[in-house]
């Protein structure tokens, strides 16, 4: 059985041969004490909407992740983030039902093991439960979270840094309902200090971030777009000319072209950098969700 909210940052390698659930349970409710607002969202509900009403509600911490495609169900198997902020910065429990007996069980954060774009529900829970509801835990009182160009806003109140992130990811991001992407293609690798001041040797311009005090994260974009990989166009898919993680459709692309654009990636990464990249899309085979596209291409890449 595979669950899908929007299926938004899905690739169908081929028909998948399963049951389908749509995620469509609906529901939100809001309480609040001196300190928090405490929101209760069931897994169907489009998580840019949730965004939007809480803004619209004098409900402010979530603006940095405005715009990000999808349901809330798959907001916390993703463990969704952008400028700086993640969702287990916010998430206070949730809940699941597990397949193989129905029970309901509510874990609490550090139960759900949120890393960077990961979580139990991708790793030890991984088609073993369905996730129904997040309880989110939000400060009522607001601190701005600056990152990259959101540190040029003059005015900073939590309506314009919606806005200013709603504004940068319209101009640096395809629109999926009309060019076929899934947001970023690969992960933004994850290294230890050492590593990163060895590769700064080589390569000073290099882009990172902290990710905590022991680990950063290297931009996968820069890397993709230093082995000059941006703007690429291999048939049917391109390396998208506005940002180096993503891989855009051009029209009439298959599984297979995906693949190979992907692998041809991966290849000339590693040769430059001796970097891995990690996918960040979720891959289906015609049996279930699948880690990568070796099996799929049947050659060694
Ligand atoms: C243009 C674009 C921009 C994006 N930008 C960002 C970004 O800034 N930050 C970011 O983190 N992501 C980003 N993404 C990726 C995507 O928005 C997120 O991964 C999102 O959470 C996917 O939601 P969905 O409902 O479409 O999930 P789907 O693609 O349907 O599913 C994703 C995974 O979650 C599982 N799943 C879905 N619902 C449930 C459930 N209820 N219970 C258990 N498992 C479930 C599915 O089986 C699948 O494995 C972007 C994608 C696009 C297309």
């Amino acid at each position: 059985m595979l669950i899908l909210g929007n299926g938004s940052n899905v690739i169908f390698l081929e028909n998948y041969h399963g049951i389908i659930l749509l995620d469509r349970i609906y529901g939100i409710s809001f309480r609040e004490d001196r300190f928090f607002w405490y929101v209760h969202v069931n897994s169907g509900e489009v998580w840019s909407k949730l965004v939007y009403k809480c803004l619209k509600l004098n409900i402010f911490g979530l603006e940095n992740l405005a715009m990000i495609p999808g349901r809330v169900g798959a907001s916390v198997v993703q463990n969704i983030g952008a400028y700086g902020k993640e969702l287990k910065d916010f998430c206070d429990y949730v809940d699941i039902v597990y397949f193989n007996n129905g029970s309901k069980i509510r874990l609490n954060n550090s139960d759900c093991k949120f890393n960077y774009r990961n979580s139990i529900f991708k790793q030890h829970l991984l088609n073993k439960c369905y996730v129904v509801s997040l309880g989110l835990k939000i400060s009522k009182f607001w601190q701005p979270k600056l990152y990259c160009n959101l540190l040029k806003l003059n005015c900073v109140t939590p309506k314009n840094v919606y806005d200013a992130v709603c504004t940068i990811r319209k101009y640096k991001l395809p629109d999926y309902r009309f060019v076929g992407n899934v947001g970023s293609f690969f992960k933004n690798p994850v290294v230890s200090i050492n590593r990163l001041i060895k590769l700064k040797n080589y390569f000073p311009d290099i882009v990172y971030y902290n990710l905590n005090k022991n680990k950063m994260i290297i931009s996968a974009a820069w890397l993709i777009k230093y082995c000059g990989l941006k703007g690429y166009k291999f048939g049917t898919v391109s390396v998208y000319n506005k940002h180096a993680l993503i891989l855009i459709n051009n029209g009439s692309a298959i599984s297979r072209d995906v693949a190979k654009l992907a692998c041809y990636i991966e290849k000339k990464v590693k040769n430059y950098f001796s970097i891995l990249l990690e996918l960040e899309v979720c891959l289906v085979n015609k049996y279930g969700i699948v880690k990568d596209f070796k099996t799929f291409l049947n050659e060694k890449y």
